[in-house]
């Protein structure tokens, strides 16, 4: 099969979908490699080193979606991408189309066979390609509330870790689950007073044992919600429900209960936020206030590490990828996880939850 990748466009993405080590896998199966000039230069790799691997570099991303069979990417397509999709051609990358009804229609019209990660299953019911991008995202969520919550940035004035004599800043993680984990990590690591919420009582029975006291865990109802998001200094939005829009958990009126330079982390923003106040920002401009309360909401959170985030993306995404380069649609047909990867096929909506988000037929 032919394999292409272009330079990823959305603002500050300096990821990309396959690194020179993934390309040598895929030419080692026995695919042509097509990369469009500098994709990597983010990651610090440059044509040199993916032609060394037995890639063939494209001048223009047209080049690349008009010679490929399969286009493997990292964040969803964006409007001139779309429109150089075309039926039959596979395309492989995270899409987040509940909240996006844009794409979706333009991934619809483009007739192409549409892979997401995001939705792409394991033998333990887990989200693998999404895994190891929440892993970042949950870790950088720390940074990006540490650094918010300097006075200077708008924020209260809190050092997470307090010094001696001193209580420690206050953090709320609602959503116990990969990016919730990874955030306590950091959190618990710098010294904060971490609280993770969540309504899996299994899981917060497994960060109880993975924390061994070092953090609270709690039942998320509407009154411990309330009473966490209040006395918090940052709060991190990290639930998920696979697929489709996340529930919009704090409501404006709530923020009037906040702390004045509190700081909202919404990682959940790429699937619509889980804070009625959130819109999507991006690295140029990370932060805006609302009622006095601080919100990130960095939909593309690990393109802020590039380097780090590709090849732990591209760990992620490869065995996959190289099933439905050998295989195409076999693959899809074969493997009832992948199959959960498919979102868009031909015209049509694949996935329930996107179906029911967006109110398509499957
Ligand atoms: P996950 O499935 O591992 O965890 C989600 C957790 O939310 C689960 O433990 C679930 O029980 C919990 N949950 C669901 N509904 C809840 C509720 N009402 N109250 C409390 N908890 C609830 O998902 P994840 O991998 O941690 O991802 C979390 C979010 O972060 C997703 O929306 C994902 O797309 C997003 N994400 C964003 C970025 C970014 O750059 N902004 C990067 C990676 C992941």
């Amino acid at each position: 099969m032919r394999v292409g990748c272009p330079k990823e466009i959305k603002n500050h993405e300096y990821r990309v979908g396959l690194t020179p080590g993934a390309v040598r896998e895929y030419v080692a199966h026995g695919h042509e490699v097509i990369i469009e000039t500098g994709a990597g230069a983010g990651i610090g790799a440059d044509d040199a080193a993916y032609k060394a691997v037995g890639a063939r570099i494209a001048a223009t991303a047209a080049d690349v979606f008009e010679k490929s069979d399969m286009i493997v990417k990292v964040k969803e397509p964006q409007p001139a991408e779309w429109a150089m999709l075309r039926e039959g051609q596979l395309l492989y990358t995270y899409l987040h189309l509940a909240p996006d009804p844009e794409q979706t229609k333009g991934l619809i019209s483009s007739g192409a066979t549409c892979v997401a990660y995001e939705t792409v299953t394991d033998a333990r019911g887990g989200l693998p390609l999404l895994a190891p991008m929440s892993e970042v995202a949950g870790r950088l969520a720390i940074q990006a509330g540490a650094t918010a919550l300097q006075k200077a940035n708008g924020g209260r004035g809190i050092l997470f870790g307090g010094v001696p004599g001193v209580l420690p800043g206050k953090i709320t993680v609602i959503g116990g689950g990969v990016v919730g984990l990874n955030a306590a990590k950091m959190a618990v690591g710098l010294g904060a007073d971490v609280t993770i919420l969540d309504r899996s009582i299994p899981r917060l029975r497994e960060l109880d044992d993975i924390f061994n006291g070092r953090v609270h865990t709690r039942y998320s109802t509407i009154e411990a919600l309330e009473e966490e998001v209040f006395s918090a200094d940052v709060v991190v939005g990290a639930v998920l429900i696979p697929g489709a829009a996340a529930p919009k958990l704090v409501t404006r009126d709530m923020l009037g209960g906040m702390k004045r330079g509190a700081v909202i982390v919404d990682v959940a923003i790429d699937q619509g936020g889980c804070f009625e106040t959130s819109k999507a920002t991006t690295h140029s401009e990370p932060t805006y206030e609302v009622d006095g309360v601080v919100h990130y909401c960095v939909a593309n959170m690990p393109g802020a590490v590039p380097v780090t985030s590709a090849h732990a993306l591209n760990n992620a995404t490869l065995t996959y990828g190289l099933m439905l380069a050998d295989k195409g649609l076999k693959a899809i047909a074969e493997d009832k996880h992948l199959r959960a990867g498919l979102n868009v096929h031909k015209g049509r909506i694949t996935n329930r939850a996107v179906a029911d988000a967006l109110g398509y037929e499957m």
